[in-house]
């Protein structure tokens, strides 16, 4: 299904041109507008789903092979010294735009810096909890 009230549907389909840094059947892959890094993308499906929960399996299974893809050729072409892969799913996750999408992000050498988590801890019985709740939906 493409949705025709979806700027990612949009662009992924060719509705509202963008660049592609790669494109197929299933799958455009574009540059972020608001880059966190130079060359900052966005692995777009070209059917909507709304985010990871909803993605076709079939369509997932591409997403990680192709992020390595992209993630090599900014390594020597752009020269960042790694990436990292970031994937939001739902608001209080940072979700803006509601089309399962792939950041991936060039790091280099010098910056710029990005926000990282502060570790936290956890106990034995909350951890014994977590598998409990967790693995009996699954
Ligand atoms: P999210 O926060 O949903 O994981 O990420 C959405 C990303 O899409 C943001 O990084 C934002 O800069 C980018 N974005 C939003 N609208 C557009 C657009 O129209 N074109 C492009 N190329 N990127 C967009
Ligand atoms: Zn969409």
């Amino acid at each position: 299904m493409v949705r025709d009230d979806c700027i990612f549907c949009k662009i992924a389909n060719g509705v509202i041109p963008a660049a592609a840094l790669y494109e197929d059947d299933d799958f455009k892959v574009i540059l972020d507008a608001g880059p966190a890094s130079k060359g900052h993308a966005l692995i777009l499906p070209k059917q909507h789903y709304q985010d990871l929960c909803e993605l076709d399996e079939a369509v997932g299974t591409r997403v990680l092979g192709l992020a390595a893809k992209l993630g090599k050729a900014m390594k020597s072409g752009l020269g960042c010294a790694g990436f990292n892969l970031v994937q939001n799913n739902g608001e209080a996750a940072g979700q803006t735009v509601k089309h399962f999408h792939m950041h991936i992000i060039p790091r280099y050498e010098g910056g710029p810096e990005m926000v990282a988590w502060k570790p936290g801890s956890v106990d034995p019985e909350e951890a014994e909890q977590i598998v409990e709740e967790v693995t009996a939906r699954m």
